[in-house]
């Protein structure tokens, strides 16, 4: 197994090289160079296994150059962090099933990756003697589950821009409260987008990202894509444990990575119908699935603002494999994308797109009726990403098949919109409780770049 970038300038490099380089060299985005076909009674002998075996099935199997014995100890490591004996566990609740995706660290569905992708890293860089000082922006989950993912490790500095007083209180919490002498947090005096200008211009800085091993831990490393493969097959497993049902997965998407490791789950052979696609307003991705419209809007801040994205990183894997693998193809696309503001596709195109997704946008008032009408059913709390994922699964999946929808967060962590949807808050579990006794740690800045490069390079490892 090698990897490839789905803009064609590199050669076929290995997992571990793929998992330091990150966004691939020539720009495009790594990818294997098949997919490993996983058999019917392969699947069927799976049944019983814990979560951490079938992510040693599915993982090794994208992965020649870890030994076996260390690579479970990575995933036993990363999924003993989480609160739930079966880590993602799945419940039924009105006929659909709920896939618990929240029962990491920081309670949204991204631990699941970055608590493994912390300890890969961790792992190659003693193995390499090397370090990685990671930098990112974030408005409130990745940067969260990121420094997670990292604290306390070994070769490892993070430094997570985020935008003073513009997440939510719980996500600020769950990052300054971490006081790990590797992890530092940046609280800009500005805009999410004043955050991001500034990481890119470090990262474009080739000359400073080569002298201080700068990396990133945003959604384009492969190994967070694999890292949620197995989940599909694990409700796969569950849901059918018991009749063969046909099943479809609903996925409330912004970087379109989640959905695509469903993608590759299919790819290998997991009997998947669709993969319903489920988008808030801002809804690019669903134009492109209904009607071939593929053309920027303006992001716009929602209620499930991890979903407020217009240009979907993850979606240039996916148009490597429409594209019949063909990288010209691809730097096509984006060259029009630049030029034109949007990618046409042919017919042809689109019937192979709706062969495995169908798609729909859910808009604010929608999210909230379905967060209380669920509430009302079902006495399950929704947070407002899973809800987007919910209404849509139950406008367009069909009833009589398994309707398995992610649940990428915890309600408490979205407190406000729950509230505003059923005039109470959702209870609030112990580990955020804790978080507000605990000291914390955040350098407050102005959006100026010197300054941010100052402090980052008298605190790098
Ligand atoms: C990141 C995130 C999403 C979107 O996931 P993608 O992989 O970017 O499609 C959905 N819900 C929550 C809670 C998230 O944090």
């Amino acid at each position: 197994m090698r990897y490839i970038s789905t803009r064609g300038g590199i050669s076929p490099i290995s997992f571990k090289d793929a998992v330091m380089m990150g966004l691939a060299s020539d720009g495009g985005l790594l990818l294997p160079d098949s997919y490993p076909a996983v058999t019917r009674d392969q699947l069927e002998s799976w049944r019983k296994f814990s979560y951490p075996e079938l992510a040693f099935e599915i993982i090794s199997r994208y992965v020649e150059d870890i030994p076996a014995v260390d690579l479970k100890s990575l995933i036993n490591r990363s999924y003993s962090t989480f609160s739930h004996p079966d880590v993602t566990p799945m419940v039924k609740q009105d006929g659909l099933y709920i896939l618990e995706l929240f029962h990491g660290v920081t309670l949204a569905f991204k631990d699941v990756a970055l608590q493994f992708l912390g300890n890969l890293f961790e792992y190659i860089l003693a193995e390499r003697n090397q370090k990685l000082n990671i930098i990112g922006a974030t408005s409130g989950d990745t940067g969260s589950a990121a420094i997670h993912g990292v604290r306390g490790k070994k070769g490892i500095s993070i430094f997570i821009l985020h935008p003073h007083g513009k997440t939510s209180e719980v996500q600020a919490l769950q990052m300054t409260s971490v006081t790990d002498d590797n992890v530092h947090n940046i609280a800009i005096r500005g805009t999410f987008d004043d955050c991001q200008d500034m990481v890119k211009e470090l990262f474009g800085d080739l000359e400073f990202k080569e002298k201080y091993s700068l990396g990133a831990v945003n959604s384009i490393n492969w190994a967070r894509v694999l890292a949620q493969v197995v989940y599909y097959f694990y409700a796969w497993l569950r849901a059918t444990d018991e009749s063969d049902v046909p099943v479809n997965f609903a996925v409330p998407t912004g970087n379109f990575g989640d959905i695509f490791a469903g993608y590759v789950a299919k790819r290998m052979g997991l009997p998947v119908g669709k993969l319903l696609l489920a988008t808030n307003e801002n809804n690019i991705l669903t134009r492109f699935i209904n009607n071939a419209d593929y053309s920027l809007g303006t992001v716009v801040s929602t209620a499930s603002p991890s979903m407020d994205i217009q240009i979907a990183s993850n979606f240039e894997r996916y148009l490597f494999h429409l594209f019949d693998e063909n990288p010209e193809r691809v730097k096509t696309a984006f060259t029009e994308l630049k030029e034109k503001g949007r990618i046409s596709f042919s017919q042809e195109e689109m019937l192979i797109v709706r062969e495995d997704f169908c798609s729909a946008s859910v808009n604010h008032g929608a999210t909230l009726l379905a967060i209380r009408k669920f509430f009302d059913d079902t006495a399950y709390l929704l947070d407002p990403h899973t809800a987007v994922g919910v209404k849509a699964a139950l406008d367009l999946l069909p009833p009589d098949s398994a309707r398995i929808c992610l649940a990428t967060a915890h309600p408490a962590k979205f407190s406000e919109t729950v509230e505003q949807s059923l005039g109470f808050q959702p209870p609030v579990p112990e580990s955020v409780k804790e978080l507000y006794g605990k000291p914390t740690r955040c350098e407050v800045m102005d959006a100026d770049i010197s300054k941010v490069r100052e402090f980052f390079i008298s605190h790098i490892v």
